[in-house]
């Protein structure tokens, strides 16, 4: 597995497997990996000739300095991970390398909406911090796919925005993984660590959160999408929860809030627990009727 710090020295070896006709995957990562990054690794490898995987703890994503300052760091074990899954190429920047002018003045990035809901409107700034890190990386990296999380769903939707305003040569397509959760039903991150047992156990309360609203769509309950997200918030605070940033049903496409449960929606979650902000989220889909 070849080590890169470089953009110089990670485009020559882009180069060299460009001019095979190579297809790269390009997973982008924070580090402190566990499984869920590494089923994109998996998935990478499956559909591409050579598989890129970037560690970089972006500073300018993080709206709250001390969560910047308390990411977790483990690149030792990290490297030996990738290398045992296979990964080709990692490119582990230093700061210097991706803001060579500093963190100032940075680019704005048209977001919209997407910018105003939910993750946008409680992190402010987040998604310019990733637009800028992402968009960068991708010129550095020039993937002919892209390996994200659906766990991060509104990131996933922000980066598609990003690929369809910006061209980017050859033409890059975002590939949306399922969430790895634990065997408890805890949705795998590298924030989990800041988790005690106890914690983890009460941050369950996401995962049952889901389950009743998959009971509350099978029992047809006639319920407004806003009494549903004060429940579910109900229930996060009696499990343990510090606070609920946001329970939002909203549309998979646009992220704008849903009233009708009939429709494909999805259920997006954030929350603290131990002073640790967790995501989640869930897509319900709307099943046709039988022979439609
Ligand atoms: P991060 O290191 O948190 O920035 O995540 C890097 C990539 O891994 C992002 O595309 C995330 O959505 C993805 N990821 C994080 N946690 C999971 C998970 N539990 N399952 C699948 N993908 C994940």
């Amino acid at each position: 597995m070849k080590i890169f710090e470089t953009k110089q020295a990670l485009q020559d070896f882009i180069d060299e497997h460009r001019s095979k006709n190579d297809l790269i995957g390009f997973v982008p990562t924070m580090g402190a990996l566990h499984e869920g990054h590494l089923s994109l690794i998996e998935k990478s490898k499956e559909q591409s000739a050579v598989t890129v995987c970037s560690i970089f703890i972006n500073p300018t994503q993080f709206n709250d300095p001390k969560d910047f300052e308390k990411y977790p760091k483990t690149i030792k074990e990290d490297l030996q991970k990738l290398e045992l899954a296979g990964c080709e190429a990692v490119f582990l920047p230093p700061v210097s390398e991706m803001y060579p002018e500093g963190m100032h003045q940075l680019p704005h990035y048209p977001l919209g909406r997407l910018e105003e809901l939910w993750e946008g409107a409680h992190r402010p700034g987040h998604f310019q911090g990733v637009c800028v890190i992402v968009h960068r990386l991708l010129e550095a990296v020039r993937p002919d796919l892209l390996f994200m999380g659906s766990k991060d769903f509104q990131q996933v939707a922000v980066i598609r925005q990003l690929l369809a305003q910006y061209s980017f040569k050859p033409t890059i397509e975002l590939i949306s993984c399922e969430t790895v959760r634990e065997t408890s039903g805890l949705a795998m991150s590298s924030r989990n660590v800041r988790l005690s047992p106890e914690q983890k156990i009460q941050a369950l309360a996401i995962y049952h959160g889901f389950d009743k609203i998959q009971k509350a769509i099978q029992e047809q309950i006639t319920c407004s999408t806003k009494e549903l997200e004060r429940q579910f918030a109900q229930q996060l605070l009696d499990a343990g929860f510090e606070s609920v940033d946001y329970i939002a049903f909203a549309d998979p496409e646009s992220l704008e809030p849903i009233s009708d449960l009939s429709q494909t929606f999805v259920v997006l979650v954030a929350a603290f627990i131990g002073g640790v902000r967790l995501i989640d989220n869930q897509l319900f889909y709307h099943e046709l009727p039988k022979g439609v």
